[in-house]
């Protein structure tokens, strides 16, 4: 049969997956019949909307009001409740920036904010508050972001990142490389995304492709918190991402009610080896308005870190570290 004209003009499946993300907070209460959850918040999805793709909220559990997957999108009104040491720009990046798009704060490697977009949106996130329309690269069509790493030659790893870079459509993440290409200095490629967990309808064959033939070894960094965030199509997006030739890591990122217990620490870490993922970071939380009720105290992250040392092989043991304002690199606790 031949397909009408109009199938044929269908965007990739991923496109669609991603527009038909959950954005009203009540859809998400009741598609998981928690209608009537008091602490959820209109005033503080106002301030930074909900988004969550259908996939993932398929994977929480119905009834839960304290689901580890759903805690991390749901607004709440303590969201909106000043808390000293939380502040708009957490991570001096605003200051960082330079106007076009590259964060250049560690040696060697350059972080580009290729997009402010993210399939999910996570109530923890330290870019809640970024100016993203006037500091992304993309705004610029990636001119000025390239000419501050070509102008700088000790730049030899360029970090995708964002929002989520793989939420640029894979023919501008084609165009982005065939111009970093040109840049002799650039040795490796980064991708920070939490897209393969929460969309990995994304991970296409014409990602793949593209992955595929990159001239630089690739690291993939996604970004999962809890072991629940993995199923079997998450599984299979790690693995085709792997056999794509990238190597494959976690950050996490340590949320109060979420993954601060020694079992989902070390189910998490766990569960993503079983996806080919190793654990990376263990992030304390950067400290942005909105996000203190995630905060777990620096002694409680440390102690649930050694206990985790004494439980896990070595090579399932995050770093735990913490993002400080001008220093040299993260920072271990
Ligand atoms: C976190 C971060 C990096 C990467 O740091 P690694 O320790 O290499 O993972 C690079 N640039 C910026 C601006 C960062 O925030
Ligand atoms: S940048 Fe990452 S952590 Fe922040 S909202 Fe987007 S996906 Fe979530």
């Amino acid at each position: 049969m031949i397909p009408a004209a109009s199938a044929l003009l269908q965007p990739p499946g991923w496109q669609h997956a991603w527009r038909d993300a959950i954005r009203e907070p009540q859809e998400l209460l009741s598609v998981l019949g928690l209608e009537g959850l008091v602490d959820a918040s209109a005033a503080a999805a106002a301030s930074f909307p909900l988004r969550v793709p259908r996939g993932f909220a398929a994977r929480m559990r119905r009834g839960d009001p304290h689901d580890p997957l759903l805690r991390q999108v749901l607004p709440l009104d303590e969201e909106l409740r000043p808390v000293p040491g939380f502040s708009l720009d957490a991570v001096g990046d605003t200051g960082a920036l330079a106007g076009h798009g590259v964060l250049h704060k560690y040696q060697g490697r350059a972080l580009l904010v290729a997009t402010g977009s993210c399939a999910v949106h996570c109530r923890y996130c330290f870019r809640r508050h970024f100016p993203y329309a006037e500091q992304t690269a993309a705004a610029g069509h990636w001119a000025a972001a390239l000419d501050a790493i070509r102008a700088d030659p000790s730049i030899h790893e360029v970090i995708l990142s964002g929002g989520d870079p793989l939420s640029l459509a894979t023919p501008r993440l084609q165009a982005l490389t065939v111009a970093l290409a040109r840049i002799g200095h650039v040795r490796r490629l980064r991708i920070h995304t939490r897209l393969p967990v929460v969309l990995p309808e994304r991970i296409d064959d014409a990602l793949l492709d593209w992955l595929g033939a990159l001239p630089w070894p690739v690291a993939v960094v996604v970004h999962a918190n809890h072991a629940r965030e993995f199923d079997a199509s998450v599984d299979a997006a790690m693995a085709r991402l792997r056999a794509a030739g990238a190597t494959l890591l976690n950050q996490a990122v340590l949320l109060r009610g979420v993954n601060d217990s020694l079992q989902a620490q070390a189910d998490l870490h766990e569960r993503s080896f079983a996806a080919g993922v190793l654990p990376y970071y263990l992030h304390q939380l950067d400290r942005v308005a909105g996000a203190a009720h995630f905060e777990v105290p620096d002694e409680q992250a440390r102690l649930l870190h050694e206990r985790l040392r004494a439980r896990l092989p070595g090579y399932l043991l995050p770093r735990l570290v913490r993002e400080v304002a001008g220093d040299a690199s993260k920072r271990p606790l």
